[in-house]
């Protein structure tokens, strides 16, 4: 393995700020990029990275609250209208209602985007631009292949294996997982949207990288539902203690913690309980992973 890189194209929240806005990561390997959550403007991210969303051959959702898929017709529609039908088929998993979104956005029957791919695939104007473009008639509608996931499920491919586990969210409105990649003799953890729980930190334990939902200062969430179902900075910190990480990368912040100095005391709070390495996260940046 020459190299593998995190790049974090989505760490915040459902309010924007110009900072941080939803969720989004991607992994990058020598022969793979995999991608966890599509958070708003992840394709326009992605493109500002120069990362090609072609590229892109598996792509996991950890639940379905809109600041983690709220780009995914923008990516699957891109991914299509710039391709040219010789690349992999993109894979995709997660909890349902996975397979029914997809369904939902690119049937052929009624999609909210079918009237879209017919008209790219039928008139000479869209027919032109794709042959320009190096691409051969007839054009291939999408084949993406979507999966509903349980807790537990592992997937396996030639480079990596994925496996998930419950993460306890805003069931029973929405089913939630994490998921830990091994890649190249690493181990990589997202969280997702959780509180503490047994589930995620067995799933987590003695991975290289905790990539771990930190939504705010501990003391800010105090008393409030954020407490119950999201995690603190302390939370963050005692997951990577009691699953024995070597580092631990804060995602998913909102402004209170992701100013500079209300980050650096969550620092050293967190490095009270947890010895590791921590790892502030800033979107539409790339972290190598040793
Ligand atoms: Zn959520």
């Amino acid at each position: 393995m020459d190299e593998l890189k995190l790049h974090v194209l989505g760490s915040g929240t459902p309010q924007p700020n110009k900072e941080r806005w939803g969720s989004g990561f991607i992994v990058e390997s020598e022969n793979e990029l995999l991608m966890f959550d599509c958070g708003p403007a992840s394709t326009y991210k992605m493109i500002q990275m120069d990362i090609d969303p072609r590229k892109v051959n598996s792509l996991f959702f950890t639940h379905h609250h809109s600041d983690h898929d709220l780009d995914y017709p923008t990516f699957l529609l891109t991914r299509w209208e710039t391709s040219l039908g010789e690349e992999e088929e993109l894979e995709i998993f997660g909890p349902p209602p996975t397979v029914k979104l997809t369904n939902k956005l690119i049937g052929l029957e009624d999609g909210a985007f079918a009237h879209d791919l017919i008209a790219r695939t039928k008139h000479p104007l869209s027919l032109n631009s794709y042959q320009r473009r190096g691409g051969k008639l007839p054009r291939k509608l999408p084949s993406f292949k979507p999966n509903d996931i349980s807790p537990g499920d592992i997937v396996k491919r030639r480079y990596w294996s994925v496996k998930s586990a419950l993460a306890e969210h805003v069931q029973p409105f929405l089913d939630s997982l994490a998921y830990r990649l091994e890649i190249g003799g690493k181990s990589i953890v997202f969280t997702g949207d959780t509180r503490p729980c047994e589930s995620v930190e067995k799933l987590s334990y003695q991975a290289d990288y905790l990539v771990c939902l930190c939504i705010a200062l501990q003391e800010q969430i105090q008393g409030t539902p954020e407490a119950d179902f999201m995690m603190g900075h302390l939370d963050a910190g005692e997951l990577a203690r009691n699953a024995k990480v070597k580092n631990l990368i804060l995602v998913h912040e909102a402004l209170n913690i992701s100013s500079e100095n209300n980050f650096l005391g969550a620092i050293k709070d967190i490095n009270k309980i947890f010895k590791g390495n921590v790892i502030q996260s800033y979107e539409m940046t790339t972290y190598d992973l040793f």
